[in-house]
């Protein structure tokens, strides 16, 4: 093929059409041909706002804040010139001590990791350099082997990373980059304490780039403690939600949402769609309701095993299954290109929640919809995100929508534990077992009718923190002392109160 034609050929690749800047080409940046080819072979020529905004930064060496959307690039926008930094050291040599960890990324989950590592290992592929992901939930013992033998770019939760630093199967003495993707949800997920340990691992002389979608006090506050001087880097208005995304509310009763769900599905011949729930029995409980209808659908959360969530969201990627019922933990990160849709079965009791959510549609600069499905109960919720994103909903009904006599099912669902969010209240949890570490769960809602609450309670903005995920950091235990034990129920421990400013007040001053 002539260079002419392959190139056709990539730009019809890039077709998901990311908003561009069609006057800048990736070739503008001076980066290696290696990265080039490897740009070349995944389509992309022009590169997204955030990526034109942020690799000339990066590369220059500076401090990055990045605020940016999901779905804008800014994985490429933050790798790329990590990788083309990197090159200097880049060596064939089979000697371990010849492939430090030069640079690290964080990210909150497991998921994200995942792909981040995926888009890395993409980028980097005609290079020496080597790159690895380490997350929580799976054997530790690849991980540990694929450590030993030099790796430059780690991509890490920061739970599992600390097992290994632990375990001294990995050394951060040498590292020069360290990036925080998602620092918002990883301040969400209580992972300030062991971002805290990771910090003061590494080297003081390092460049740090920090993104986060929404742009919280907490955060100014962390950014300013160990960015140095950072450019700030907007590519769109932070807590707002994209503006591909056409936002539909319909007011539905609370017993008739999962009909509704399947109604919509129906209606809309939706063919690839994420159907938000805020708890892990609520998903299944709705996958299960659709499938009852017909509907191809799977559902994902934190008591699904890392496999079963992965199996879950190839057989969505491939179009197996239509529908994938997730909670906000399990889909942070998620990236499907073109998701035409996204439902929210439950409003989002953190309205911040609602914009991630929304983000996982009108991904890549395509049109997505975003429908929402809220109760009587929900008003608070409702006006919480209208407040966060500037934007008056209007309250609309599901025409043609008739609810069938209820079958009492909703009724006996979702009681007590069996409800509870899918957030914190997992004790499998954490970057290495199960879902995030600390993050708070859901309020439960008060109402009175619900079938999926039975004693109202009074809704704080958030639920208490469950204690588990306040704990000191632990080692990962031996796979046979883990299997043997069991998890405390938690009620003893007393959550301290961590204060942010506390936490980072330890930090060593950089010069
Ligand atoms: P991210 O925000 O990094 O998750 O990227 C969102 C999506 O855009 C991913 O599917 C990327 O593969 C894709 N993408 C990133 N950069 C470009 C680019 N310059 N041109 C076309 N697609 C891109």
């Amino acid at each position: 093929m002539s260079e002419i034609q392959s190139e056709i050929q990539s730009e019809k690749q890039a077709d998901p059409a990311v908003p561009t800047t069609p006057a800048v080409r990736f070739a503008d940046f001076g980066l290696s041909p290696d990265i080039l080819r490897a740009l070349s072979d995944q389509g992309y020529v022009h590169p997204t706002p955030i990526q034109a905004e942020a690799i000339p930064v990066v590369l220059q060496g500076r401090d990055v804040m990045g605020a940016a959307q999901t779905g804008t690039g800014k994985t490429a926008g933050f790798s790329l010139p990590i990788i083309q930094l990197l090159l200097a050291h880049a060596n064939n040599s089979a000697s371990p001590a010849r492939h430090p960890v030069r640079a690290l990324i964080l990210t909150p989950t497991r998921e994200l990791a995942d792909q981040v590592a995926e888009n890395v290992k993409a980028y980097c592929r005609h290079t020496p350099l080597r790159s690895t992901v380490v997350f929580g939930g799976v054997d530790i013992a690849p991980q540990t082997a694929a450590l030993r033998s030099g790796i430059e770019i780690v991509i890490a939760t920061p739970g599992r990373l600390l097992d290994h630093v632990q375990q001294k199967t990995l050394n951060l003495s040498q590292t020069q980059i360290l990036v925080m993707d998602e620092a918002d949800r990883m301040l969400d997920m209580g992972f300030l304490p062991d971002l805290q340990r990771i910090i003061n691992l590494l080297p003081k002389e390092r460049q740090n780039l920090m993104f986060s979608a929404t742009f919280s006090g907490e955060i100014k506050k962390l950014a300013s403690t160990f960015l140095r001087n950072p450019v700030t880097i907007e590519v769109a208005r932070s807590n707002a939600t994209a503006d591909n995304v056409t936002q539909t509310m319909y007011h539905v009763n609370e017993q008739a949402k999962a009909e509704a769900v399947s109604y919509i599905i129906r209606e809309r011949n939706l063919k690839q769609v994420i159907v938000f729930s805020n708890t892990k029995i609520g998903a299944s409980k709705l996958a299960r309701h659709l499938e009852n209808e017909g509907v191809k659908a799977s559902a994902i959360h934190g008591d699904k095993t890392q496999n079963e969530r992965m199996a879950a969201l190839e057989a969505f990627k491939q179009g197996e299954i239509e529908v994938l019922v997730a909670t906000d933990v399990a889909a942070r990160g998620l990236d499907i290109a073109e998701l035409p849709c996204v439902i929210n079965f439950d409003l989002p009791y953190n309205a911040e929640d609602y914009v991630h959510r929304i983000g996982r549609t009108g991904r890549a600069g395509a049109s997505g919809d975003a429908i929402s499905l809220y109760a009587d109960k929900d008003e608070r919720l409702l006006v919480d995100i209208e407040k966060m994103i500037k934007h008056k909903f209007v309250r609309a009904e599901l025409t043609g929508f008739v609810a069938k006599p209820s079958s009492g099912e909703r009724e006996r669902s979702g009681r007590g534990a069996e409800g509870r969010s899918d957030r914190g209240s997992d004790r499998s949890g954490g970057d290495r077992g199960g879902e995030g570490r600390g993050a708070p769960s859901g309020r439960s809602l008060q109402h009175t009718r619900s079938a999926y609450t039975s004693t109202p309670t009074s809704p704080s903005r958030r639920e208490k923190i469950d204690p588990w995920f306040l704990k000191p950091y632990e080692p990962a235990l031996e796979p046979e002392a883990a299997a043997s034990n069991v998890a405390p129920t938690g009620g003893a421990i007393k959550p301290p109160k961590v204060k942010l400013a506390a936490l980072l007040g330890g930090l060593p001053k950089r010069q």
